[in-house]
């Protein structure tokens, strides 16, 4: 039975908003192509397969009036979503899924936190509590059930070996230090948070304590994550939405997602 439902101011001024340009949607997913970074663990270890593309037909033989492709890829395969149940921490959590989220949990305000400089200067950078006290100073106090996305430029590295930045001793990317991601979830309460990087911890966050803490973190308290975005850059400190929908696969771990954020335009 549907019900008659009055329009909505906010829902017809959106639409508005979006025709003539008031609201932006900004991009901030990177194309999926077999030749985008993939995540590598130790080779003993179960790995997560890049994305693979097939043609079935183009206009031709094999199908002559239309195009299309088979494809496949590892849940976590470029700009994708991490679910709770993804990380041990979070593996008895109701709804912990991709396909048993609540829908309106994927729609969140983003805070962006600059780290661009620091991580610049080393790819270590662990981005700290005093870089989010430092954020809040001159932007608020974030918001709860906010996506924090963690700046870096990393997405600039448009070199797949400079992008993964593996050496002898292992990954080196930024990301959080284990006491803001705790912070982030016991203190204000976030949606989850969203790095440019191939993971949401550092690439040497297995030393940190607890190992990977922003997955241990995040996922335990069933919050989310979003890595190797892009476009950060084109967002403002705050006032965006963030749309994060990942694909209903039962009892998902994560997926590959158009990430969207409609900002204040003109
Ligand atoms: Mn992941």
């Amino acid at each position: 039975m549907s019900t008659a439902t009055a329009a909505s101011p906010t829902l017809t001024a959106l639409v508005a908003d979006l025709l003539d340009g008031r609201i932006r949607v900004v991009d901030l997913t990177q194309t999926l192509a077999p030749e985008f970074p993939q995540i590598v663990l130790p080779p003993e270890m179960g790995q997560c397969l890049p994305f693979r593309i097939e043609e079935v037909s183009r206009y031709d033989e094999r199908g002559p009036g239309w195009y299309w492709n088979n494809f496949s890829c590892g849940e976590h395969t470029g700009t994708h979503f991490d679910a709770p149940i993804h990380w041990i921490s979070g593996r008895d959590l109701p709804n912990n899924a991709v396909d048993t989220i609540p829908v309106e949990r994927l729609i969140g305000p983003a805070c962006v936190i600059d780290c661009s400089k620091a991580a610049t200067a080393d790819p270590d950078y662990l981005m700290t509590k005093a870089d989010v006290l430092r954020w809040e100073a001159e932007h608020g106090r974030i918001p709860p059930r906010a996506w924090v996305l963690m700046r870096t430029d990393w997405s600039k590295r448009t070199d797949p070996v400079e992008y993964q930045n593996f050496d002898e001793t292992g990954q080196h990317t930024p990301g959080p230090d284990a006491e803001v991601a705790r912070f982030l979830v016991e203190e204000r309460d976030l949606l989850g948070f969203g790095t440019e990087a191939i993971g949401t911890d550092a690439g040497q966050g297995f030393h940190q304590r607890p190992p990977y803490p922003c997955h241990y973190y995040m996922h335990g308290a069933g919050r989310y994550g979003l890595q190797c975005l892009t476009n950060l850059d084109l967002l403002p400190p705050t006032g965006a939405v963030v749309i994060a929908p990942p694909l209903k696969i039962r009892q998902g771990s994560g997926s590959p997602l158009r990430v969207l954020a409609l900002v204040p335009g003109r």
